[in-house]
């Protein structure tokens, strides 16, 4: 293998650069309201190839995969938890042909909607469905588990755990905060990033950050608190394209990709080892903040 790993690279002092948003682009190319976007993995496996192979192109050093909702419980609402494993193993192995053996493939593993504390499900249900995902994503040849758009402590942890406990994934946890009345960032569940960095790591994050939720400007802030907390582990940031602006019912991402790359610096130095995009983000984003990296 031709790459080392992730914090191994972060060492010697770089900036990495990640891809930008899925969801979005999976629209863009035909994906309808209540189709479930993983499937695409087997049934259009060439629009998610050129999805990584876009971010690739526009000069990212990784790139996710399509299987931010593809624990059996959101899979199970499309009827294709018994797909679970095949499914994400597609997400790696596409993600894998479109980074080559030198870029890293970051595989995505978000929320599963239910609520430990309602007793939606128990701990060992919720553990059981991380690992059988995290697992497929290493088969399919995954670099990284990137834990993301988390809000729940618990089920972050629970997550890192899963991952790392039976897979050799580096395992990358971010949270999502909105920033309240009065200023501070929390997620909907409640938690700072001071309390999100100290639990992933101490469950086992190799790297921690946030996602979502912002735009770069307020992401300043999140880093500067996440590295307090956490002086020595590297912080990953995909960043929404600015705040969203509801157009005839649509959240419009406004920022250009120009008006991004202009704050990537500022987030570097906050403390952020590593810049990306959430929604609304392109490769024209991407390319821009490599060529400001
Ligand atoms: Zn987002």
């Amino acid at each position: 293998m031709s790459r080392t790993s992730i914090t191994a690279a972060l060492k010697q002092g770089k900036t990495l650069v990640s891809d930008g948003a899925w969801g979005t682009f999976l629209q863009k190319k035909g994906l309808k309201p209540g189709e479930c976007p993983e499937e695409w993995n087997l049934t259009h496996p060439n629009e998610v190839l050129d999805i990584a192979k876009g971010y690739i192109a526009a000069g990212a050093d990784m790139v996710e995969t399509n299987s931010f909702g593809g624990t059996r419980f959101k899979l199970e609402h499309y009827g294709l938890a018994d797909k679970t494993a095949e499914i994400n193993e597609a997400a790696a192995r596409l993600s894998r042909q479109a980074a080559g053996e030198d870029k890293w493939v970051i595989a995505s593993m978000g929320p599963t909607g239910k609520m430990l504390m309602m007793g939606d499900v128990s701990e060992q249900e919720l553990y059981d469905g991380f690992k059988e995902q995290a697992v497929a994503l290493e088969r399919g040849g995954a670099d990284a588990a990137c834990i993301e758009t988390m809000s729940d402590l618990d089920e972050a942890t629970i997550a890192i755990k899963a991952a790392k406990e039976n897979t050799r994934l580096e395992i990358i946890a971010t949270f999502t905060f909105n920033q309240t009345g009065q200023g501070e960032f929390r997620t909907m569940m409640g938690v700072s990033p001071t309390d999100a960095a100290q639990a992933a790591i101490a469950a086992g994050a190799d790297i921690i950050g946030a996602n979502c939720g912002n735009g770069l400007e307020r992401m300043i802030e999140i880093v500067k608190e996440l590295r307090a907390a956490a002086p020595s582990t590297p912080i990953l940031i995909h960043a929404n394209a600015g705040l969203p602006q509801n157009v005839n019912g649509v959240d419009v991402f406004p920022e250009t990709p120009e008006q991004m790359s202009s704050l990537v610096k500022d987030v570097v130095n906050a403390g952020a080892n590593i810049i990306g995009g959430c929604c609304g983000t392109t490769p024209e984003h991407i390319k821009a903040m490599k060529a400001m990296v």
